[in-house]
């Protein structure tokens, strides 16, 4: 209203009271596709839902450390279980982190445009983001991030496939950039789109940790998109077990329901049925980007399950129109749009769409 917002009855931190809430995608009618919030468009499979059916405990906490499927993913990857710490939803475990290595005063490099929610873990750490533009084909510009860091610096992002451009970084820049960070400087690889990359020689943090074993890397992946349990929260961290022992301090305690961990447990192991999904929905990103590029659109390369749609000044028209035909996607006012690869007949009806829009837009 004209007044602006009243002010709390009590002393709210000032960059606190400064701070929107994190932006969620929008919902979506009975009618229409939600293609704003990159979720995985499959139904649940039945070995999962049963896990949840039988996961009836609740008057019992959950375990606190979810160490079964600690175990089971330290197996999976190779790893020892102290080096795997799970939480509710990958973007908990980059809260944990930056609280655990930041303050006031401390600051924190990442790539902008990325993910929505890195400014706010920032500023609620108490530490300074520090943003460094993509490049002109919308990529991390890996050496501009490494001259950013200062001594101040205590963690970088790197986020492959970027969110919301879709962009991978090359396992070659990776290892160069590691080697041109101080090595007491947090480098998180948030890889929450890791299982739709195609793209050969594209960074995969289990190689980084396996092969090269750098002790300031920690990889973050989720059971949110290719295992398609966005609604349970469950994502977890590879990475030296003395940094995510500091995770695990700075961490609100049982967050990772009982529920959660079955079904990531279970959705382990139906890992390669889940998987051959994800093969269907990377082969349908493919055929949704290259239409659009068809059409004219300068569409980087897509490793997600999504694709950027540079609209640039005319995207709140653009994903008007899209609306209108029943598709939601994620609108970045003067940049662009993010769509996600949803169901078979959303794909057809975007590139539909997005020829059209191109032809009415001012
Ligand atoms: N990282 C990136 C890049 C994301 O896009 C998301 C979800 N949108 C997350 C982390 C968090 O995912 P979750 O908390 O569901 O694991």
């Amino acid at each position: 209203d004209e007044q602006g917002p009243r002010p709390a009855p009590v002393r709210i931190r000032p960059e606190i009271a400064a701070l929107p809430p994190y932006r969620q995608g929008k919902q979506a009618g009975a009618d229409a596709f939600k293609l704003s919030s990159n979720e995985n468009p499959f139904d649940p499979l039945p070995g999962v839902v049963e896990a949840l059916r039988a996961t009836v405990a609740v008057n019992r906490y959950p375990d606190a450390t979810a160490s079964r499927l600690r175990h089971r993913l330290a197996t999976r990857f190779g790893v020892d279980p102290d080096g795997v710490h799970i939480g509710a939803g990958s973007v908990s475990i980059l809260a944990q982190l930056m609280l655990a290595v930041s303050g006031p005063g401390d600051e924190i490099v990442y790539a902008w445009r990325s993910f929505e929610a890195y400014p706010g873990l920032v500023l609620i750490a108490g530490a300074t983001p520090v943003e460094v533009p993509l490049t002109e084909d919308a990529r991390h510009d890996l050496p501009a991030m490494a001259a950013a860091v200062t001594d101040r610096t205590r963690a970088v992002i790197v986020c492959s496939p970027n969110n919301p451009t879709g962009t991978a970084v090359t396992h070659d820049e990776f290892e160069q950039f590691v080697a041109s960070v101080p090595k007491d400087v947090l480098i998180i690889l948030d890889e929450a789109y890791a299982e739709f990359v195609t793209a050969p020689g594209s960074v995969d943090g289990m190689r980084v940790l396996g092969v090269s074993r750098h002790p300031n890397v920690v990889a973050l992946r989720t059971f949110s998109k290719a295992f398609g349990l966005a609604g349970l929260r469950v994502g977890y961290a590879i990475g030296d077990s003395r940094i995510l022992d500091a995770a695990r301090s700075t961490s609100i305690p049982l967050s990772v329901t009982a529920q959660a961990e079955e079904a990531a447990l279970a959705s382990l192991a139906a890992e390669s049925e889940l998987l051959e999904r994800v093969r269907h929905i990377s082969a349908r990103r493919d055929a949704l980007a290259a239409g659009l590029r068809q059409a004219g659109w300068r569409v980087p390369d897509a490793q997600g399950n999504f694709v950027w749609l540079p609209t640039g000044a005319d995207t709140l028209a653009a994903a008007a129109a899209f609306e209108e035909e029943g598709l939601i996607v994620r609108p970045f006012a003067g940049e662009g749009m993010r769509i996600s690869v949803g169901e078979e007949e959303s794909v057809e009806k975007v590139l539909r769409i997005a020829a059209s829009v191109v032809q009415t837009l001012p």
